[in-house]
């Protein structure tokens, strides 16, 4: 793979740059909670930290994935991204349960909150940073298919949903005097904190198994195997899985029993060529059979 060197040098560069945007968010956030006392504010800020820390494990295990494959493993290194999704999966859970403690001792004892107009001024600029943020994230982790960058960019986007929400229901807070609306807002937070680690969890858990690619790349993988298989019988057993930017295809080649392993050959090199302009970053492996090991159940004639 080509490309492998760069996709380091741009990944690493966003990796860094998150780690310096959740810094500066993280501390706007936190001199906001400061400043007013607030347990919404001051779980808005909690989500900021654990941004940091991801951030740290997702540029490790960048450096990790962009590695070629070596000797002791030969399909490369790429699934490190998703091990460092299921990580900051979990660590957006305890930040949730760390919230939830906060925001109980505020339920039993209320605060007073103050400075109520610059805490939104900061907080208000910290989610504008964030929202920014977030958007290059998605959009660059669905081009360069990296999960981690997604959940990364999904799970910023979910901070905005809730700074907005927090923003609105402090601003009420302070406004109608009620400050049991603070710590409510705070709980809020935390079960949407956890929800979104729960679905970053999952997504990554079904790559480590190997789940295959989704329908409409199967369907362009069966498409460029007819377009390109001419000379042999057909193809099944057609297998999928991937494992970050790379997707591994394998499949088995019935031709007749009696064509030369040049010819035979020479239609696997075909198809190698054709699969892996199709699907970018792909590695194909096909396992060529005679024509008595065709089935009649769910093969691609060719
Ligand atoms: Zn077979
Ligand atoms: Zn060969």
């Amino acid at each position: 793979m080509p490309s492998s060197r760069s996709a380091l040098d741009r990944t690493g560069r966003v990796a860094i740059g998150s780690i310096a945007v959740a810094a500066a968010v993280l501390g706007l956030k936190y001199a906001a909670y400061l400043t007013t006392g607030s347990v919404a504010l001051y779980s808005d800020a909690l989500e900021s930290i654990v941004n940091v820390l991801t951030g740290m494990v997702a540029l490790a295990a960048i450096l990790v994935s962009a590695r070629p494959p070596d000797k002791n493993h030969p399909f490369g290194h790429t699934k490190a991204e998703y091990v460092s999704a299921v990580i900051e999966g979990a660590l957006i859970i305890v930040a949730s349960l760390l919230i939830f403690r906060e925001a109980y001792e505020a339920l039993i004892e209320p605060r007073p909150l103050k400075d109520v107009a610059q805490g939104l001024g900061l907080n208000g600029l910290a989610t504008a940073l964030n929202g920014l943020w977030s958007w290059f994230l998605i959009s660059r982790g669905r081009a360069w298919r990296s999960p981690a960058l997604a959940a990364d960019g999904w799970h910023l986007l979910t901070d905005v949903a809730t700074s907005i929400g927090v923003f609105v229901g402090f601003a009420l807070a302070a406004v109608t005097g009620w400050t049991i609306l603070d710590p409510v807002i705070a709980i809020a937070v935390a079960i949407n904190i956890l929800w979104a680690g729960y679905r970053i969890t999952l997504s990554s858990m079904s790559g480590l198994m190997d789940e295959s690619v989704d329908a409409e790349i199967q369907e362009r993988i069966r498409h460029a195997i007819k377009a390109s298989g001419e000379g042999a019988l057909e193809a099944h057993d057609i297998r999928t899985r991937r494992a970050a930017r790379a997707t591994f295809i394998e499949f088995h080649l019935v031709v007749p029993g009696a064509m030369t392993v040049e010819a035979a050959h020479a239609i696997c090199d075909r198809l190698e060529a054709a699969l892996e302009a199709e699907i970018e970053g792909s590695e194909v492996v096909i396992h060529v059979e005679p024509e008595h090991k065709a089935k009649r159940k769910g093969a691609l004639r060719l």
